[in-house]
C-alpha cells in the first residue's frame, strides 16, 4: 500500500537537516520513497492521502531504555529514600505479579509510548517471552531482552536463548531480541563470559544497567575488588559498540574515556536518575569524549510516564543546571538525542530516526494549533521545550497506521483498561494484606 502524508511542516532530521514547509512524505508499504516539496512529486493515483496541513511531521521518537511493563507500578514508589527504591519498594511488588499481569502491563506501556509518538523502544525485563507477544501486537518497533542474573541463572539463560530463537537479532525486524544482563552487581564474571560468547555467536546486542546506584558501585568494589562498574565490564570484555549501557551515573573521567574508546553506547535517563538517585550522569564529559548517547525515559515507576518530549525538556534543563551553562545541550541537539542519535545507540540509524528515503516509515504528526505551542517562534525550541506527547495526533510504524486522530488502532483500549483495573486492584489488595 502506498501512502502520502501532506504536511504542514516536515522536520526530516536528515543529514542536511531539511525542514520543508510545506512538505510531503510518501511511503510504499513500510519504506519511505519520497520526502520533499509537494511539487517535486508526481502522484501515481493509487496513494492513500492523509491531509496533515496543520501539523508537524517528524520521525518517530526512539526510546533507548525502558521497562514498559512497569507502567503497572506508576506512582507506587515516589519520593523514597536513597537506596530503597528497588529493594524496599519495587522488588516486593514485582514478586506479586504473574506473567499474565506483565503481558497486559507491557501492552499498556507500549500503548502509552505510541500515543506519545515513541515508535521504537528498547525494553528488558523478566518473563520477556510472554511480554514480547503483547508488545509485538501493539505495533511498536522494539528490541527486547530477557533479564539475566546470577541468582536465577539457569532458568534465565534458557529464557534468553528462547527469546533469541523466537525473534532473531536482525535490526530490520520490527521486533528483535537482545541479551539483557541486569547490572554489574548482579552478574558475575562467569555469566558475563557466557553472555559475551552468545552475543558473538548470535550477533546479539547487550543491554545492561551500568553504575546506576552507589550500592552497585560498592558491591562491585566489595566482590570483585574493582573501583568502577565500567572498569569491571571492560575487564571482562563486556564493553563495545554492541553494548548499550543505561544510566552510567557513577562513572569517573577515566571510565568515560573507556566508554568512548570502546564505542559503548549510553542510554541517558535523566528524570529517572534524578528521581531515584538525585544525581546526573556526567553528560558533559561524555559529550566531550564523543560517547554515543541517546535519551531513555526508563520506566513509569521512576518517571512517572514514558514521554520523550518531556524527557528532552528535562534533559536540557537538568544538564544546564548540572553544568551551570544555559547554552549546554540546545534544542536541536536534544531532538536528535531522541531521534537520530538514539537510533545510533540502538544500532538502527540506517533504519529509523530520520525521514530519509529508504528508511522505515516510522513517523508521527503533531498538531500545530494548540495554544501552548503558539506562535511557533522557533521550530526546534517549540518542539523540545513546549510540546508534549499529548500533542501527537497520528503515529505510523513500519508503514502501518497505529494511531489516527489520537485513536489507538492496534489494541482494544477498553479491554486494556478493564484488564489493568482488575490487575491493579488485586496487587493493591495483596500489598495492603502484607502491611
Ligand atoms: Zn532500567
Amino acid at each position: 500500500m502506498k501512502r502520502l502524508i501532506r504536511g504542514g511542516t516536515v522536520v526530516t532530521l536528515d543529514d542536511a537537516d531539511r525542514v520543508l514547509e510545506p512538505g510531503i512524505v510518501v511511503f510504499d508499504d513500510n519504506i519511505i520513497s519520497y520526502v520533499g516539496q509537494p511539487d517535486g512529486y508526481t502522484p501515481t493515483g493509487d496513494e492513500e492521502v492523509l491531509l496533515a496541513e496543520d501539523q508537524v511531521i517528524l520521525p518517530g521518537l526512539v526510546n533507548t531504555h525502558t521497562h514498559s511493563c512497569m507502567a503497572l507500578f506508576r506512582s507506587s514508589a515516589d519520593d523514597v529514600p536513597l537506596g530503597e527504591w528497588l529493594p524496599r519498594y519495587l522488588y516486593p511488588m514485582e514478586r506479586q505479579t504473574t506473567p499474565d499481569d506483565l503481558y497486559w502491563a507491557a501492552v499498556l506501556g507500549c500503548c502509552e509510548m505510541l500515543a506519545n509518538g515513541i515508535t521504537t523502544t528498547a525494553d528488558r525485563f523478566s518473563h520477556m517471552s510472554v511480554q514480547a507477544e503483547g508488545i509485538a501486537a501493539t505495533g511498536i518497533r522494539a528490541v527486547l531482552g530477557a533479564t539475566l542474573t546470577d541468582a536465577r541463572r539457569d532458568q534465565q539463560q534458557a529464557d534468553a536463548l528462547a527469546l533469541l530463537d523466537r525473534w532473531g537479532t536482525a535490526p530490520e525486524s520490527r521486533i528483535r531480541a537482545a541479551l539483557a544482563p541486569h547490572a554489574t552487581e548482579t552478574c558475575g564474571p562467569e555469566l558475563l563470559r557466557w553472555i559475551r560468547r552468545i552475543a558473538d555467536e548470535r550477533d546479539a546486542q547487550i543491554y545492561i544497567h551500568l553504575a546506576q546506584s552507589r550500592e552497585e558501585v560498592a558491591d562491585v568494589a566489595a566482590h570483585h575488588g574493582i573501583g568502577g562498574c565500567a572498569r569491571y565490564l571492560d575487564r571482562h570484555g563486556m564493553l563495545g559498540p554492541d553494548v548499550i549501557a543505561a544510566h552510567c551515573v557513577y562513572v569517573d573521567d577515566e571510565e568515560v574515556d573507556i566508554l568512548a574508546r570502546t564505542g559503548t553506547r549510553v542510554a541517558h535517563c535523566p528524570v529517572s536518575n534524578v528521581k531515584i538517585e538525585a544525581r546526573m550522569a556526567p553528560v558533559p564529559a561524555m559529550v566531550r569524549a564523543g560517547v554515543v548517547l541517546g535519551l531513555g525515559t526508563d520506566c513509569a515507576a521512576s518517571n512517572n510516564g514514558m514521554d520523550l518530549f518531556s524527557e528532552m525538556k528535562c534533559a536540557g534543563l537538568l544538564n544546564k543546571l548540572a553544568t551551570g551553562d544555559p547554552t549546554f545541550l540546545q534544542a536541536a541537539r536534544l531532538l536528535r538525542l531522541a531521534t537520530t542519535e538514539a537510533a545510533r545507540v540502538l544500532g538502527m540509524d540506517h533504519l529509523v530516526g530520520s525521514l530519509t528515503v529508504g528508511k522505515r516509515a516510522d513517523l508521527i504528526a503533531l498538531d500545530r494549533d494548540a495554544l501552548h505551542l503558539a506562535p511557533w517562534n522557533d521550530l526546534y525550541g517549540t518542539l523540545v521545550y513546549a510540546a508534549r506527547g499529548a500533542d501527537v495526533r497520528h503515529v505510523f510504524v513500519d508503514g502501518r497506521a497505529i494511531v489516527l486522530d489520537r485513536r489507538l488502532l492496534s489494541v482494544d483500549a477498553a479491554e486494556l483498561a478493564q484488564r489493568l483495573t482488575t490487575i491493579g486492584a488485586r496487587l493493591r489488595d495483596l500489598a495492603s494484606r502484607r502491611r
